[in-house]
């Protein structure tokens, strides 16, 4: 069935091979992509070809830049009415496909992308509508809505895509997408993507679709003997927590941790490295030289934990890799075979730790089947086994001590005249000494932390509900359903919500915002509503109808020496990060440079022994 069925596990080309745009690609850097996913590999020639596409393909292959980024590279942004139309099933995925647009279309000046989907108020989405969007990206319940109030209207339409075709199907959307197929011009490009082929899908291909080429990522069957694999599902669950706790309990020798970029594998060794964990990044973007110095300190022992792209851990051969994590789930079966076949080398046994969510699990079913081996659930260490396991080490370290003969004596002494001086017995003494030797990473007391981790997973259960709902409703002609969390001001009555790319990290203060845009707009500092800042971002209101001139110079204002990137708020019922979790906006120091994630690796030339390496020299903030 497949035209081009090759496993292509190490694609042989790269981004720059394929004839995308010249913005697209600049984007695909930006975003630090190494090489196409094997389904991208295949897909975007074809459909840059202008050809019919019929792909295979479930969440977690890189299906969505599969099709995005070919498409962007044809959009003409001169012309204001929809050239594509993507059909998801789901609100969440609607909203996702839609930053996933935004994001490669970042130096696309003018481009619009407009998610529409159910349970949302119609108003603003009409309005967004008459403004005009080169991509609409919607669930069908929806896009049908538009069409029948001639708001959405598809004479300009170049192409349309289908994503997870088989689950709009299991909700029941297939006559809503026959019905929307035959609103859209004859001379339409559409690209289908579906995890698997039931009836009713490959009749709609067979209607809509012209010669379409079919891509596929077949998965070859691989054994794994040497390899106990596990998974952690993280669905709400803070990744890097769930790591940092592995890290603390689990005894391994070396791990390999496989993230998707390179840009990724930098910011986690960072950030471990912050946490007190000696790791290391390797990606394609460093020298063969200094890829060859990690590794090579990997196999002596004076490092354990690497953290690496696909690309870069090709052919790595460690005998002492003892671990795998795939902290993000991998493109497909023969990427994981692979990753995972970095440990149980030379006779060995190995571990392999994926970490899925719940929208992965179906990449999870295809490796269990792929490996013939059934993946057991691990449940995350606790609070209590963090605590035991540091309390076991600390103990360890204090009877090693006690080896050090002669060196003790100048202590001995120093503890006698302690007792003696103050009158204290030995163990009020002893404990004020172990509290000065950990203080930096104290005993924690066990206890779960007051973590969101439930009521996300609760939340998320509400909005999978909400959505169906939603959508049910909305295609029932109700009206409501659950509404994403908006700020209802009066003040923000006809505005409309932008984010921009600078918030409290950067130590900006709502002042600091107004006085940026009034400044570098006709916009005045009056009609600028509610503004919230959050980590890494900011919301802003402004007035109804900026012109697209005015929004494209606003994004390249910079605050704080950082573009603003203004763009439409993408609202999809989440906040983004806010950890001092309060509406308070008062300005925040700036980070300093040495601080927090971006310090320098100062543990660097600070590499002891084996243990103090693993063991981190601070309290995670589990
Ligand atoms: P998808 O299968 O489209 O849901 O994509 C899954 C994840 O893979 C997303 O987080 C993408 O950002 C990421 N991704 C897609 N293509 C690539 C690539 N070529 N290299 C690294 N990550 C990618």
């Amino acid at each position: 069935m497949s035209e081009n069925d090759s496993t292509v596990i190490e694609p042989s080309i790269t981004f720059a091979d394929l004839p995308l745009s010249e913005a697209v690609l600049k984007a695909v850097q930006d975003v630090g992509y190494e090489t196409p996913s094997p389904i991208q590999a295949q897909s975007i020639p074809k459909i840059l070809d202008g050809r019919d596409l019929l792909g295979l393909a479930q969440t977690g292959t890189g299906k969505t830049a599969a099709f995005a980024l070919p498409l962007l590279s044809k959009i003409d942004l001169k012309q204001r009415s929809p050239q594509v139309l993507v059909l998801t099933p789901t609100r969440e995925l609607a909203i996702q496909v839609a930053e996933a647009f935004q994001r490669y279309a970042r130096h696309m000046p003018g481009f619009h992308v407009l998610p529409v989907y159910g349970g949302t108020d119609m108003r603003g989405q009409l309005r967004s509508l008459q403004r005009g969007a080169h991509v609409i990206v919607g669930t069908p319940g929806r896009v049908m809505d538009h069409l029948r109030r001639d708001s959405l209207k598809l004479n300009g339409l170049k192409a349309v895509v289908l994503d997870e075709a088989d689950e709009m199907l299991r909700m029941g959307f297939v006559d809503d997408i026959e019905w929307i197929m035959d609103q859209t011009p004859e001379e339409r490009q559409v690209a289908l993507f579906s995890a698997t082929m039931p009836r009713q899908i490959r009749k709609i291909a067979d209607t809509h679709l012209k010669n379409p080429a079919t891509v596929e990522i077949k998965a070859k069957t691989a054994t794994v003997a040497t390899t106990t694999q596990k998974v952690c599902m993280v669905s709400g669950f803070n990744k890097l927590d769930a790591l940092t706790r592995i890290l603390e309990v689990e005894t391994f020798d070396a791990m390999i941790i496989f993230v998707r970029t390179k840009t990724a594998t930098v910011e986690l060794a960072e950030k471990l490295e912050a946490r007190g964990f000696a790791a290391s990044a390797l990606n394609g973007d460093m020298s063969q030289a200094l890829r060859e110095k990690v590794v090579d300190r990997l196999k002596k022992g004076s490092l354990d934990i690497l953290i690496a792209t696909d690309v870069a851990a090709r052919g790595l051969d460690v005998e002492r890799m003892s671990h795998v994590v795939n902290y993000d789930i991998p493109y497909d079966t023969e990427a994981y075979v692979h990753r995972i076949g970095r440990t149980g080398r030379a006779g060995r046994t190995g571990i392999a730790i994926l970490f899925a969510t719940h929208r992965e699990r179906r990449m999870l079913r295809s490796i269990e089947q792929a490996t013939r081996q059934r993946i057991e659930t691990m449940t995350l260490p606790s609070m209590r086994d963090v605590r035991d396991m540091r309390i076991k080490a600390f103990k360890e370290d204090v009877l090693k001590s006690l080896d050090m003969g002669e060196q003790l004596d100048t202590f001995r002494e120093v503890v006698k005249e302690l007792a003696t001086e103050n009158d204290l017995n030995i163990e009020d003494l002893t404990a004020a000494l172990c509290f000065l030797a950990q203080k930096d990473r104290p005993f924690p007391d066990g206890k779960e932390p007051e973590r969101p981790q439930r009521e996300r997973r609760e939340r998320t259960e509400r909005e999978r509900s909400s959505e169906r709902g939603g959508e049910r409703r909305e295609r029932s002609g109700e009206r409501g359903g659950e509404r994403p969390r908006r700020d209802r001001r009066e003040d923000n009555e006809g505005k409309v919500r932008y984010r921009v790319n600078v918030g409290r990290e950067q130590g900006i203060s709502p002042g600091d915002l107004v006085g940026a845009i009034a400044n570098e707009s006709k916009i005045s500092g009056r009609d600028i509503g509610h503004i919230r800042l959050f980590d890494n971002c900011s919301s802003i209101y402004l007035p109804e109808g900026v012109d697209t001139s005015t929004l494209d110079n606003l994004k390249g204002v910079k605050v704080r020496n950082k573009s603003l990137e203004l763009q439409v708020w993408i609202d999809d019922g989440r906040e983004p990060a806010d950890t001092r979790n309060s509406r308070d906006s008062r300005p925040r120091r700036p980070r300093r440079e040495g601080e927090g994630a971006g310090a320098p690796h100062r543990n660097e030339g600070d590499r002891g022994g084996e243990r103090r390496q693993r063991r981190p020299r601070k309290e995670p903030q589990t």
